[in-house]
């Protein structure tokens, strides 16, 4: 074959694809694109490998547009979550309800009192926004917000012990959370120094009390998010920890990590201490994530006495770890919606997948079992199974909720790559990524977080390209 010609840039460009592409992305990067495209079938032309169709101006029109499109295309970007792990810090935690997408929407496309106080028209502080909601449902004196908990638990150990002082801790509580979230790394960070008091397994009053001393400027207890000591334990609850920091003028700290609003065995989940008992039990400050059980936005509440708070908001690092307006913008709906706690299950996405009743999770398994079977294709065996669904983010370790899901095993084989990754794998590239996981030689998708009708339908559609996805994955 002799060797063809592919057409001059400025041909594609005259083309519709290619003047679109203009349009929407701007001559340059079309160009750029229309370029890449001619050159990646230089090689095949010069060969004389190729039709004289591919080479069309509006073929390598075509090529641009899917190169454009892949350039600009979001990377951040929606998936499924069917991992079993509600709260998944790697997908981006809580998802938020209607009244806070709408309050962020607001807060991007106008100007709004951030800092501004509207009744006198001078300047505001943006703590105010939320500050008065925090203190009514915790029964605190004052409030505020950081950037997340790791931010909240820095700010208040620089606070009141970064200038070298101490903090006791027990042993039992000093936990890593995943991201490199130690607490004697953020102690040290802090500036403060870290005591350690009792064991790993058990810890007592009279292990505190004998460590207090001089330089001693505050009792630390750290909720143990991820993990259970259990067994022969001994802790010292927070109420004993108040008493003991009082009984020498000392705060208590209390690091709650998750931290929820409401008593969840309302809902017949797991108990855990509420912000409020937590306060009320004698705590001086306490520290959660917004984006944990609370269902929020990223961020880490700060609640406690009002002098502490006072200082805590003096500090020049505060500046650095403020949250902006749209993390305000939606946690002030997500605050609102726990004041009214009858609705909040409905109105309360996290809420809701959580108190997901696994006999509906069940019956969804069954409706979409055979779709999924079909999209699967020969080779592969799906069923409907019981699950446990995880709370995820440290919150409730080892407490499990009942669910349902896709499970799915094969005796088929593929080149280069074990069945079940290559599944997994192939689940990842379709148009809305569908994360599951491998778990006793079988791929399990858990349908708790898979809800919405809405999403169901979005979830089924996209399944017919899965079929060819795993034969080219
Ligand atoms: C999750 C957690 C943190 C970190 O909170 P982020 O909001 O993720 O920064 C700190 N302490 C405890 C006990 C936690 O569970």
């Amino acid at each position: 074959m002799s060797a063809q010609r592919p057409p001059a840039v400025d041909r594609v460009l005259a083309t519709p694809a290619a003047q679109s592409l203009i349009a929407q992305y701007g001559a340059a990067a079309a160009t750029q694109a229309v370029r890449a495209a001619i050159d990646a079938l230089r090689p095949q032309a010069l060969a004389g490998t190729l039709d004289a169709e591919r080479l069309a101006p509006g073929r390598i029109a075509d090529d641009a547009a899917a190169q454009i499109g892949a350039r600009f295309a979001p990377r951040l970007r929606s998936v499924f979550n069917l991992t079993g792990t509600v709260l998944h810090t790697n997908l981006g935690r809580a998802v938020l309800p209607d009244e806070a997408v709408a309050a962020v929407v607001r807060a991007l496309t106008a100007p709004v009192n951030l800092e501004y106080d509207l009744a006198t028209g001078g300047r505001g502080d943006r703590d105010d926004l939320v500050e008065d909601i925090l203190r009514e449902l915790t029964g605190a004196e004052a409030a505020t917000v950081v950037n997340n908990n790791a931010a909240a638990v820095l700010l208040v150990l620089g606070t009141l012990a970064g200038d070298g002082r101490e903090v006791i801790v027990s042993r039992g509580e000093l936990i890593e959370i995943g991201g490199a979230f130690r607490i004697p790394d953020v102690m040290t960070r802090a500036g403060a120094r870290l005591v350690e008091v009792g064991t790993t397994n058990r810890t007592h009053a009279r292990d505190y009390e004998g460590a207090i001393g001089e330089r001693t400027a505050a009792l630390m207890k750290v909720h143990t998010s991820n993990y259970a000591v259990t067994g022969f334990t001994t802790s010292v609850s927070e109420a004993e920890a108040a008493a003991l920091a009082h009984a020498r003028d000392l705060p208590l700290v209390v690091d709650l990590g998750s931290g929820t609003l409401v008593d969840l065995a309302r809902w017949g989940l797991p108990r855990e201490a509420t912000m409020r008992e937590t306060v009320a039990a004698g705590a001086d400050i306490v520290t959660f994530s917004g984006d944990k059980l609370l269902g929020g936005p990223q961020a880490g509440l700060i609640v406690g006495r009002r002098e502490l708070v006072a200082r805590i908001k003096k500090n020049p690092l505060k500046r650095a770890l403020r949250v902006g307006k749209l993390t305000l913008a939606a946690l002030e709906p997500v605050l609102r919606l726990y004041q009214a706690p009858d609705r909040l299950a409905e109105r309360l996405p996290t809420l809701r997948l959580f108190t997901r009743a696994q006999s509906d999770i069940r019956a969804q398994a069954e409706r979409l079992l055979p779709a999924w079977s079909a999209a699967l294709g020969p080779g592969w065996a799906a069923s409907a199974e019981p699950l446990a669904s995880q709370i995820g983010s440290g919150a409730l370790p080892v407490d499990t909720l009942p669910s349902y899901g896709l499970k799915c095993a094969t005796t088929g084989r593929y080149e280069g790559i074990p069945p079940l990754q290559r599944l997994e794998q192939a689940l990842r590239t379709l148009p809305r990524p569908v994360i599951g996981r491998i778990a006793h030689s079988a791929f399990w998708l858990d349908l708790r977080c898979l809800d919405a009708a809405d999403d169901e339908a979005a979830f089924v559609a996209q399944l017919h390209g899965l079929a060819d996805r795993l034969r080219a994955a």
